[in-house]
């Protein structure tokens, strides 16, 4: 199926360019995906014209100075959602981090620059016409990556390639040509010197593009681009690598829960304070962060338990249920409950023991049943801190621990929540733990 259809918006953009007497191609991912029968949604221009002169022709208001240095201006389309048009350009000095580059000059000169034939392939929708110098089209028929030009100095020139070519195989199932593969292993020692940033970027796109990203962890371990960027994951069984593929399918809805789910999968093996100094390191934001290490938290906590439990055979009690519950938190139980359901299945599928999937579902529904209907949490008590200073329990930190207890309490028998229960017993609570204090054996 040939999607070769830009929008109207990218076209006017186009035909105005031409009207005035530059060229302009669609270029990039779009042509590719389009020539995939995939869709996508920016599609890319290139043009002969400068940004001053993009700018000059569509206005200062219609246009922003994106990446005016490296040629790209934002235009505007009716809608004010912005399209990028990017003047031919060269690269003329890179150091494998930075490139500067030169205009005036052509498509070809242009295609040549980018990284792969499969990305370096024009579509001209005035003429319905390919450039395709490097055999991008065939490429794509035999599904490989290949580099433009000499793959060593291409990787050389900027070695977040070795990465980028990783992320383009395995989402659409290519595979690496050999001496393009060659060059990515022996990049792989430089990778340090790209930007946490670029790198988080390729991990970001890699979670949110490729259906199974194992597919891609496993090309960085065994490239050696992990050892050299995240040498914990180095070593990890393919257990532990492929659980983020058990964490949603491709699509454009809560992509970024689904991201930070999937770095959650990826980096459970490692531990809480492990995974967050992992994320800490590639300038992950601070959202992510906390949720990927809570998670991870809650999991190293309650995920063996809950294995046992489940594979046992009579299923666990409703008690058990809240107090799983009550660990993880109500708002939590749909994340905690996804991730361990995938870290199970890829157990499963590597032949270890793990909980079958239909057991999972169950106690997953009950969990969810539990977080809407059952007293889990301290504001739900029957009684308050008030209620209890008003019965004479001193506040402070003793006051603290007996109203967990009686949550606690009330987790294993919700027939408990009731205001003189729980009054009774937060003094005989309090009875207990002053005779402890006078006895000096403490609390
Ligand atoms: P995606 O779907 O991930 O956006 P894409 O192919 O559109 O894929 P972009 O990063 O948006 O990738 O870049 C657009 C185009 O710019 C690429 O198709 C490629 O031609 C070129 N390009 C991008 N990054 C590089 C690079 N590091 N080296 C050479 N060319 C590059
Ligand atoms: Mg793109």
């Amino acid at each position: 199926m040939n999607r070769l259809h830009p929008p109207t918006a990218v076209l006017e953009i186009a035909d105005r360019l031409e009207e005035s007497g530059f060229e302009a191609w669609c270029v990039g991912g779009a042509v590719r995906d389009a020539l995939l029968g995939h869709e996508h949604l920016d599609w890319d221009l290139a043009t002969s014209a400068t940004p001053v002169q993009v700018r000059e022709l569509f206005g200062a208001r219609r246009t922003i100075p994106v990446g005016v240095e490296f040629g790209t201006v934002g235009v505007l389309d009716r809608d004010g959602v912005m399209h990028e048009v990017t003047t031919f350009r060269r690269d003329v000095k890179t150091d494998g981090r930075h490139a500067e580059v030169e205009f005036g000059v052509s498509l070809e000169d242009d295609l040549a620059r980018r990284d792969f034939t499969i990305n370096a392939i024009a579509y001209s929708p005035r003429l319905v016409e390919l450039r395709d110098p490097f055999g991008g089209q065939d490429d794509l028929v035999r599904k490989v990556v290949r580099a433009v030009g000499d793959p060593e100095a291409r990787m050389r020139e900027d070695r977040l390639r070795a990465l980028r070519a990783i992320r383009f195989a395995s989402r659409f199932g290519f595979a690496i040509d050999p001496p393009t593969y060659d060059a990515i292993a022996s990049s792989a020692a430089f990778l340090g010197r790209l930007s946490p940033e670029r790198v988080k970027q390729e991990l970001d796109k890699t979670m949110e593009q490729v259906r199974r990203p194992s597919t891609a962890l496993a090309l960085w371990q065994s490239s050696g681009a992990f050892q050299t960027l995240i040498p914990k994951l180095h070593g990890l069984p393919r257990a532990a690598l492929s659980v983020p593929d058990y964490l949603g399918v491709p699509g454009l809805r809560h992509r970024p829960a689904r991201r930070t789910l999937r770095y959650a999968g990826m980096l459970a093996r490692l531990g809480a304070q492990e995974a967050g100094a992992v994320l800490t390191a590639l300038r992950g934001s601070r959202q992510e962060i906390q949720t990927v290490v809570a998670l991870i938290d809650r999991w190293r906590a309650l995920g063996d338990e809950m294995a046992a439990a489940l594979t046992a055979a009579p299923p666990p009690t409703d008690a058990v249920v809240r107090r799983w519950v009550a660990a993880i938190g109500r708002l939590q139980v749909g994340a905690f409950m996804r991730l361990a359901s995938a870290i199970w299945q890829a157990a499963r599928a590597q032949g270890e023991p793990a909980p079958e999937l239909s057991a999972v579902r169950a106690v997953y529904r009950r969990m969810q049943r539990s977080a809407f209907r059952d007293i889990i949490d301290l504001g739900s008590l029957a009684v308050d801190g008030d209620d209890l200073r008003r019965a004479g329990i001193p506040p402070g930190p003793g006051l603290g621990k007996i109203l967990q207890a009686l949550l606690t309490a009330v987790i294993d028998d919700p027939g408990r929540n009731a205001t003189d229960w729980l009054l009774q017993e937060a003094m005989r609570l309090q009875g207990a733990a002053s005779a402890g204090n006078a006895d000096g054996s403490g609390a």
